[in-house]
């Protein structure tokens, strides 16, 4: 039988938890107070306080794959700045890098040589030939939706339940019986139901062919796996077929591997040999500064080109004014040049794999229905049995108050995971007793859970 892990437990070393942390971080709580004077929340951007934490851990300094807070404690982390520092704090190349560069000037609204590189370089590793640069994934997103409408002629945009692209309103939906809704957490919607957006199951093929059929969906926007709802596999040959039927219905296929970029050198895309029309690829592009970065196809480009030169002059209503700025430019390069190497990529995926499955011995010992998944760097331990299909059996499989008293304990004892759901993702800095301090401290949490 299963163990089945009682509410009342969970509740109860929660608050143990609390404690221990208000009294190991004087100066976080005092700096907390003081924050709530001018910033909403008491924080700079308001979902920092959604971290389950009773106030906000305030960060002295990073390195490599550790973190130190205020009050001087120490932690390996594992979030890693949700993937923007996938590939380390601050690593040497980048930081002299930016040194160097912030003398030289930051931004200038044209470009350096490190644009010409960095677009070399990206289209020979994603084998896309063409590539625009922007400040966040959030804006890549954005754009690469506006440029598929204007080459397309057509409305619509299809995504997956449970996705996350960024503050991008298209995509910011829920799908429940047949219908796409707005995501109910979100704020100040005008329209009061989505009305360019579709959405539909992962891994469902019918209903991606009875969307695409209508024939007013400009493009898919997926991530190649999904993340951010836990994790979601494609099934063997989902995206094969699914890219046959985008294509066949005249769609184009925008593949997000913000994420995914965790797979391999090249993202998912480049391991499993997957064709998309359009890629966006942030966060840790630019090894953790603001940018990142949407190639497409030769095809895409030429449409792309008549679309802008067929348009009365004025403001096309993609791009920012920082967007491939010097300095972002000079990181971009510098990340793909000395940080997304074959070697760093080979040591992450062998911390992962270790760390996957001495997450699975726990999970056993104790014969919890819990299953875990890993691509390359990432992994996420869910609760449920098997692995899930869609992003309602994802969610399905959370538990707010366990998950957050499971990353309230690996806090208290030096281990940060990425909050709002159970991701663990390792640089090239993270080292076999880094790894081992996690699963010690797992391992101790489940038995004080099924004591
Ligand atoms: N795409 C994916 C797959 C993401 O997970 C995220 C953020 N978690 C974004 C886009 C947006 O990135 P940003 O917040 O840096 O704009």
């Amino acid at each position: 039988m299963p163990a089945i892990l009682s509410p009342q437990r969970i509740q109860d070393l929660t608050q143990i938890e609390q404690r221990q942390f208000a009294l190991a971080r004087p100066q976080s709580q005092a700096l907390s107070v003081e924050a709530s004077e001018h910033m909403l929340y008491g924080v700079p951007l308001h979902w920092m306080r959604d971290w389950p934490l009773p106030f906000t851990l305030f960060i002295d300094q990073a390195q490599g794959a550790h973190l130190t807070d205020v009050d001087g404690h120490r932690y390996v982390d594992f979030c890693l700045g949700d993937t923007g520092a996938m590939f380390g704090h601050a690593p040497p190349a980048l930081a002299d890098a930016l040194a160097s560069q912030v003398a030289l000037g930051m931004t200038a609204m044209l470009p350096s040589e490190d644009a010409v590189e960095a677009s070399r370089l990206l289209s020979a590793r994603f084998n896309l030939p063409f590539w625009q640069f922007t400040l966040s994934a959030s804006d890549a997103n954005r754009f690469v939706l506006r440029w598929a409408r204007a080459i397309t002629g057509r409305r619509k945009v299809l995504v997956f339940d449970g996705c996350y692209h960024g503050t991008v309103d298209d995509t910011l939906v829920d799908y429940d019986q047949g219908q796409t809704h707005w995501r109910a957490s979100l704020l100040g919607t005008t329209h009061a139901r989505p009305v360019d957006t579709v959405a539909v199951e992962f891994n469902d093929l019918a209903a991606l062919e009875a969307a695409l059929r209508s024939g007013e969906v400009a493009c898919v926007l997926a991530e190649p796996v999904m993340t951010n709802v836990g994790m979601v596999l494609p099934q063997p040959g989902f995206w094969e077929a699914a890219n046959t039927l985008i294509r066949q219905h005249g769609s184009l296929l925008v593949m997000d591997e913000t994420h995914t970029l965790s797979t391999g050198p090249s993202g998912y895309c480049g391991e499993h040999r997957l064709q998309p029309d359009m890629l966006v690829i942030g966060k840790a592009i630019g090894g953790g500064l603001p940018c990142a970065v949407y190639g497409f196809s030769a095809s895409v480009a030429s449409r792309m080109q008549n679309a802008k030169d067929h348009a009365p002059d004025g403001h096309s209503g993609i791009g920012t004014t920082l967007s491939a700025n010097l300095l972002t430019t000079r990181a971009i390069r510098t990340t793909l040049e000395s940080l997304m190497t074959t070697a760093a990529y080979a040591h992450m995926g062998q911390q992962a794999e270790s760390l996957a499955r001495g997450l699975e011995a726990h999970i056993t010992r104790h014969d919890l229905p819990w299953c875990v998944t890993r691509i390359g760097a990432r992994c996420e331990f869910q609760f449920c049995s098997v692995q899930p299909r869609t992003g309602q059996e994802a969610r399905a499989a959370m538990n707010d108050a366990l998950e957050a008293l499971i990353h309230l304990y690996l806090l208290n004892r030096g281990v940060l995971i990425t909050p709002f759901h159970n991701m663990l993702l390792v640089s090239p800095h993270t080292r076999p007793d880094d790894v081992s301090r996690l699963l010690a401290a797992f391992g101790d949490c489940l038995d004080a859970l099924c004591a």
